[in-house]
C-alpha cells in the first residue's frame, strides 16, 4: 500500500547541509500498522511529509496505493491527498468550530454537498465514540476526546492510509492506551494501512506489526516489532 524506495532528502548545502533522509525504504503491506520510531531529528516528519507529497525527495520515489506521489500535480495530487489521512500531536483542531463543523471542513474540500457532509460527519463521529460531543467546542473537550476528533477529521473522507505525528505524544498513558486501542480497531474494521511515527518505543510495542527505527536519517533495523524487540 505504502513503498518508499530509496528517497533522500537534504536541506541547505555546503557544510550546512542535513541529511534528513539517506537513502530511505520502506514496505508497508494493506492493513499494517507500521511504526518508524528515532529520536528527534531522525528524519521521520520529513519521512511523512515526503508520503503526503507535503515535500518531494531529492532521490527515490513514494507509491501510496498504486500511485506515485512524485509525480502528481494538481487536481491529481489533492485527490491522492484525500486518500491519505493525518493526525497530529496537537491535534490541529479548529477552535472557534465546533466538533462537528471541525470534521465537516476535511470534507468541504472533497466537493460534497452540506447535507452528505453531515450525515458522513455524524457517522465517523459515531465511530470514535463522541457522538454526544458534535456541538461542543475544542475547549470543552479532553486531550483524549480532541484527538478522536482528530482521528474523525483524518478518516471522514475514507481514506485508505493514516499518518499518525507523534498523536499520543501529549497525552498521559492511560489516554494513551486508549487512543491506540481506537487506531487498531478502525484499522481493522475499515482495512486501514496505518504509518506512525513515534519517539517512544512502548508506543510501537503495543500497537504496530512492524516498525523501523530511524536515526540521522538512516533507517538502523527493520522488521516485525517481534523481531526487533528480540535483538534489543
Ligand atoms: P524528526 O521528525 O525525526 O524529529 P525531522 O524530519 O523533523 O526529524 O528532521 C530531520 C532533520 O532535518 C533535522 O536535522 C532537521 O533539523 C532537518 N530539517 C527538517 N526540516 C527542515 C527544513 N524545512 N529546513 C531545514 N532543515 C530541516
Ligand atoms: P487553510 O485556511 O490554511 O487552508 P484549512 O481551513 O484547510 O487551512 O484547515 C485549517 C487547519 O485544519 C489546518 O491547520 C489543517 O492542519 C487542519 N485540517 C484541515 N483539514 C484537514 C484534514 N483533512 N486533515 C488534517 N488536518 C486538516
Amino acid at each position: 500500500m505504502i513503498s518508499v524506495d530509496r528517497i533522500s532528502k537534504s536541506y541547505g548545502s555546503g557544510e550546512n547541509v542535513v541529511h534528513a533522509l539517506d537513502n530511505v525504504s520502506l514496505n508497508i503491506a494493506k492493513g499494517e500498522i507500521f511504526g518508524v520510531v528515532g529520536q528527534s531529528g531522525a528524519g521521520k516528519s520529513t519521512l511523512i511529509r515526503t508520503i503526503n507529497s507535503l515535500e518531494r525527495p531529492d532521490s527515490g520515489t513514494v507509491t501510496v496505493d498504486g500511485q506515485n506521489m512524485n509525480l502528481l500535480q494538481g487536481a491529481q495530487l489533492r485527490s491522492a491527498r484525500h486518500n491519505i489521512g493525518m493526525i497530529f500531536q496537537h491535534f490541529n483542531l479548529l477552535s472557534s468550530r465546533t466538533v462537528q463543523s471541525n470534521v465537516e471542513l476535511s470534507l468541504e474540500i472533497t466537493g460534497m454537498d452540506r447535507g452528505a457532509r453531515r450525515k458522513r460527519a455524524a457517522e465517523i463521529l459515531d465511530l470514535v465514540g463522541l457522538s454526544g460531543k458534535a456541538t461542543a467546542y475544542p475547549a470543552q473537550l479532553s486531550g483524549g476526546q480532541k484527538q478522536r476528533v482528530g482521528i474523525a477529521r483524518a478518516l471522514a473522507s475514507k481514506p485508505s492510509v493514516l499518518l499518525s505525528d507523534e498523536a499520543t505524544s501529549a497525552l498521559d498513558p492511560e489516554t494513551t492506551q486508549q487512543i491506540l486501542d481506537l487506531i487498531r480497531q478502525l484499522s481493522r474494521e475499515l482495512g486501514l494501512t496505518v504509518l506512525l511515527i513515534t519517539h517512544e518505543m512502548d508506543v510501537v510495542k503495543r500497537i504496530c506489526d512492524s516498525a523501523a527505527v530511524m536515526s540521522q536519517g538512516r533507517i538502523l533495523e527493520q522488521g516485525t516489532v517481534e523481531g526487533l524487540l528480540t535483538t534489543e
